[in-house]
């Protein structure tokens, strides 16, 4: 394919940006040398990035070379998950697969066929193009991505229609910031030097997080909620503003509805019962309420990690529905930021060229079970790409057990060995970014970058697109005008703005309708039908089990009381770069909690549920708020004891909306091992 460079001049330095699951979208200097690539930076393109990035993406070099990099097609011949495999030809692989295919939809239907994918590198080209039309066409089962981002995307539609929040370089307009479930300083770096300098300019900071996290150690507030409680903290603030005369009315009259609605819903929420929820202290609540309604501008950087639990959506509908409240919007600086993925208007329907099909949705979330016990047909073929189920979804040990059944084929097409592809039929190797010619957009800061291969691919690794164009001709499905090069799936993705197709052309980035740093309320509204906030929409108010803002109340018991969380850090991107973290990681238990339980730093202990159990060492850490333990996310089998993650302790049950993962629901119980 013309898109991989197949071979290199002599040392230089390109250009490229970095497409991983991260707000901030980098640009990139890459050296290269003889067509492999030898240092990655971050260059001055993209303003945000400074000419840093971040120490993952820093270890490119051994990610792309490293013992781990799947270089060619291979065929299972030992048992499932005995890493038993031999090397095959590309003909011989994409042959098998399309004969499975076409045998289970022979026999089965479409359906019995799931594509299964999360975005690993991210890119726009590697997902919903050939992939989505290949699936469509064979009526294949929909898979609902929900493991991340399904309860505040609900939530941020539900309210504003996915308005694009505040630019990561408008916060040292701030004069109050504040982080709510979420810690730069291990993903999405580039906004903690922001912070930094709005702090030396005078700005507040209020961190509400159950870690004291590194920021929260510099901020003036930090409120530590007990995991899935933030929505008792966000009411009994939203109550306080509407009782104490902060609201702005003026403000909800004209572009809001619902406001009286969600004042009755927030009414019970006293500081001292939010207390009683969250473990936060009443008076420490108040402080947080009445700094925020003192002082403008006031941005809140809402995260991903308040949307972990039963109570998500509603928390993060709470939080998102502050801003409103209080009076915020319309200055440079002062409202929230989320998701900015919204702001691009992208053709990816176009890239896709194939309607999607009224067949069944699998929930992601519910791998291990779909896996084990649907039969409405069973699944025949499950085809992983962009993803490591086994490494990052919940309920580990079923989806271990389900990728083990032995009439199951599955199909790996991923860039490393990853715990997943060990268990699979067949392997297929996939290119890198920096391998393939990309686009790809930020949800942090605001640019859109083409990005060509810079590097030849490693061993026999072809691209995505490449790779589900050549099995829509092996089943007959491809059809005269399909895009299928990266250049015709860019040209489609991006055929509705002349204007970013110019841009990308002229500076080598483009920015959205909204601009580099839109303010709120003056360069972007919400994007519902009446250009209104919903503060409480009806949709929204239908899906949630108790209907939206009701608390549920935590499911510890007295045999599982302590609340295991599993945030990112700054060694991975979910799964990505677990290859290279390649020590055991501890489990990190607050020395309270730990000497309760007879545990010393580095001892062997066990954490354990019904679902199942993990063997890791100890690590005493009294920045944790008692009772919560850690086990970070996006750790492969090889980082503890037991080969087995977080996620084999974590619940397959769902979010008030969006039916998304409550890793942070995960109650279990700590022991010293013998
Ligand atoms: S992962 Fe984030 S911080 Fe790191 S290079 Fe990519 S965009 Fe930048």
């Amino acid at each position: 394919m013309a898109e991989i460079l197949r071979s290199s001049p002599a040392p230089e330095i390109l250009p490229s940006a970095c497409p991983l699951d991260c707000p901030d979208a980098c640009s990139l200097e890459v050296r290269v040398e003889h067509g492999r690539v030898v240092k990655v930076d971050g260059s001055r393109l993209n303003p945000i990035t400074q000419g840093y990035i971040c120490s993952k993406v820093r270890r490119l070099p051994e990610y792309l070379y490293g013992p781990e990099r799947l270089l060619y097609p291979a065929r299972r011949v030992g048992p499932k998950g005995s890493g038993e495999y031999e090397r095959i030809s590309w003909d011989e692989a994409l042959g098998l697969a399309a004969d499975k295919i076409r045998k289970a939809r022979e026999r089965w239907g479409g359906e019995s066929i799931l594509p299964f994918y999360y975005g690993g590198s991210n890119g726009l080209l590697t997902q919903d193009t050939t992939d989505a039309r290949l699936f469509r066409r064979l009526g294949a089962s929909r898979m609902a991505r929900t493991v991340c981002a399904a309860a505040t995307g609900r939530a941020a539609t539900g309210l504003y229609g996915k308005m694009p929040g505040v630019a990561i370089q408008d916060f040292v307009h701030a004069r109050l910031i504040v982080l709510w479930g979420v810690n730069p300083s291990a993903s999405g770096i580039h906004l903690v030097p922001v912070i930094q300098q709005a702090q030396k300019a005078g700005a507040r900071l209020a961190v509400i997080d159950p870690r004291r996290t590194p920021l929260a150690k510099q901020a003036d507030l930090h409120l530590a909620p007990r995991p899935g409680t933030d929505l008792a903290v966000a009411l009994a603030a939203t109550r306080w503003l509407f009782e104490e005369g902060r609201a702005d009315l003026g403000f909800l009259a004209e572009h809001a509805t619902g406001s009286e609605e969600l004042r009755r819903r927030a009414s019970p929420w006293t500081f001292e019962r939010a207390e009683e929820a969250s473990g936060v202290p009443a008076a420490e609540i108040e402080r947080f309420v009445r700094l925020y309604a003192e002082t403008s501008p006031a941005v809140i950087r809402c995260g991903w990690g308040l949307e972990r639990n039963r109570n998500g959506g509603s928390a993060v509908a709470s939080v998102l529905a502050l801003p409103a409240v209080a009076g915020k919007f319309g200055v440079r600086g002062g409202g929230y930021v989320l998701s900015n993925s919204g702001a691009w208007s992208l053709d990816s329907a176009a890239a896709m060229a194939e309607p999607e099909q009224a067949t069944r949705v699998i929930n992601m979330n519910r791998l291990g079970e779909t896996l084990l016990e649907r039969d409405d047909p069973p699944v025949e073929v499950l085809f992983v790409y962009n993803c490591n189920p086994l490494a990052t979804m919940p309920n580990q040990e079923k989806v271990r057990r389900g990728l083990a059944r032995e009439d199951l084929f599955t199909v790996v097409f991923e860039q490393a060995w990853t715990d997943t592809a060990r268990m699979a039929d067949l392997v297929l190797p996939a290119t890198h970014f920096l391998e393939h010619t990309e686009v790809s957009r930020g949800y942090g800061s605001y640019v859109l970058y083409r990005t060509p291969a810079v590097a030849e691919a490693a061993g026999e690794a072809r691209t995505n697109p490449e790779v589900f164009a050549e099995l829509l001709r092996r089943l007959d499905l491809a059809r005269p005008g399909d895009p299928e090069t990266a250049d015709d799936l860019a040209a489609a993705l991006l055929r509705r703005s002349e204007r970013m197709r110019g841009e990308l052309e002229r500076d080598g980035l483009a920015h959205p309708d909204c601009g580099f740093a839109p303010i709120q309320f003056v360069d972007s509204f919400p994007l519902t039908p009446d250009r209104k906030v919903h503060l409480v929409p009806e949709a929204l108010d239908r899906e949630a089990p108790r209907g939206l803002y009701t608390y549920q109340e935590d499911p510890a018991t007295g045999g599982y009381p302590l609340a295991l969380i599993s945030p990112a850090t700054n060694r991975t991107i979910s799964s990505t770069f677990g290859q290279l973290v390649r020590k055991r990681i501890p489990l990190e238990i607050h020395p309270r909690d730990a000497e309760a339980r007879g545990i010393s730093e580095g001892d062997a202990i066990r954490v354990w549920n019904d679902l199942g159990e993990v063997r890791v060492n100890a690590r005493l850490n009294a920045d944790l708020r008692p009772g919560v333990i850690l086990l970070p996310k996006g750790l492969w089998s090889h980082n503890t004891l037991s080969g087995s993650t977080a996620n084999a302790i974590a619940p397959d049950t769902y979010t008030d909306l969006g039916q998304g993962a409550c890793f942070n629901d995960a109650r279990v119980e700590v022991e010293k091992l013998a």
